[in-house]
């Protein structure tokens, strides 16, 4: 039987092919981002009593309510952000399942989603799973700035969501106050919904993390995505979430209710209780990724490489241009053998395949020994 052709373009992810090649040649392997540390003792010790004392079986369709009042406290701590726990949450298999489950919901053939280059992958394959169309608006290395007029010329009467992440994969832009406030209003504009991917919101090293649901007259057309995965180093562990108007939520859960119903319970008591972690915690794991950052950046720089130092995430992006690369999807193919590193090519987040032809993406979230291992091979190029 034949993949459905609107599916046909998207293959193997490339997280999943670069990291095969990375364990193929026992590479450091910068390329996938998750940490290779544990998170919290807290987290791992919820998920583990929730597992002995039976908490095994389905849990509720909108998810337990111990990590809905946790999300909804979270969103009131952080960003005053006031959340009805019973109609404006929903608990998803991570943030892909509630990117899926939101597209699903509301996009159909005809509708467009403004959206910005490079993306998140799974962004593209839900919106070709939904029949609709993709309008993008490119961010350019070094400094990925939103282009006022491009933005502009992205909206139509079509336009149904605008989708947006910040702090951003894989460029590791936090999208500025002006920013936020040209596509609130360029969405107020169109009548059009942003659906907002936030799950690097604790990764923002410059300024605080500003959801766009805070500003003005946003909140009723905005949806909110994060996930517990990034925050408490569980990539493994799919938990995340979904916030905003009662009735837009109730929508996304009719379509998540068939996509996996549930989510695993004791994993939800274990986000929940991670969540309501002390302010510490939060900051704690921020300025370590920072530190990270800070040293992968300057070995990026000492091997050569341009970098655009990134303002949050668990990513840097370097143009590998000065060392003499044209196209990186097969540079970063060969890396693995030739040096013992892996890292993602920036051009299969882009639809214009000669964007971004010498981009790499690379990621910090490991323990410094392996990243002080990558640099010293990254400095064999
Ligand atoms: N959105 C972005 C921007 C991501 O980087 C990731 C994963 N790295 C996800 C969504 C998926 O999150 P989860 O693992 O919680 O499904
Ligand atoms: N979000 C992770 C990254 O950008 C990968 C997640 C996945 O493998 N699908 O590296």
């Amino acid at each position: 039987m034949e993949l459905v052709q609107r599916m046909q373009r998207h293959g193997t992810t490339i997280f999943t092919e670069i990291s095969a090649l990375a364990a193929r040649h026992d590479a450091v392997n910068l390329g996938q981002g998750f940490p290779d540390t544990d998170g919290p003792s807290e987290l791992i010790e919820a998920a583990k009593r929730a597992i002995d004392t039976g908490q095994n079986q389905y849990p509720p369709l909108s998810g337990r309510p111990e990590l809905l009042a946790a999300v909804a406290d979270h969103q009131r701590r952080w960003y005053g952000i006031d959340v009805d726990l019973s109609t404006e949450a929903l608990v998803t298999v991570g943030a892909t399942e509630a990117i899926a489950a939101t597209i699903l919901a509301f996009c159909s053939p005809g509708d467009e989603v403004v959206m910005f280059e490079p993306y998140y992958d799974s962004y593209a394959a839900m919106v070709d799973l939904a029949g609709a169309t993709r309008r993008t608006v490119v961010l350019r290395f070094p400094d990925f700035a939103v282009d006022e007029a491009a933005l502009r010329a992205a909206f139509s009467a079509r336009t149904k969501l605008v989708l947006l992440n910040s702090p951003h994969n894989p460029t590791g832009k936090v999208f500025t106050d002006a920013e936020l406030a040209l596509i609130a209003r360029l969405a107020r504009e169109h009548d059009a919904w942003v659906v907002t991917d936030e799950v690097y919101e604790h990764l923002a090293f410059a300024r605080p993390h500003c959801p766009i649901a805070t500003l003005p007259g946003m909140a009723e057309r905005t949806l909110t995505i994060s996930s517990a995965g990034k925050t408490f180093s569980a990539t493994g562990w799919k938990v995340g979430w979904v916030t905003g108007p009662a009735a837009a939520v109730a929508a996304v859960r009719t379509v998540k209710q068939f996509l996996t119903f549930g989510v695993g319970g004791p994993f939800q008591l274990a986000a929940a209780a991670a969540l309501c972690l002390p302010d510490d915690y939060f900051t704690a794991f921020r300025d370590r990724l920072r530190g990270k950052r800070d040293l992968l950046v300057d070995g990026l720089a000492g091997a050569g490489f341009d970098v655009a130092v990134p303002e949050g995430t668990y990513f840097v992006v370097a143009d590998a241009a000065p060392l003499g690369v044209t196209d990186a999807s097969a540079f970063a193919r060969e890396l693995p053998a030739r040096i013992g590193v892996a890292a993602i090519p920036v051009q299969v987040f882009h639809d214009d395949p000669d964007a971004a032809p010498s981009l790499l993406r690379f990621a910090f979230c490991k323990r410094d020994e392996v990243l002080r291992e990558g640099v010293r091979r990254l400095a064999r190029l």
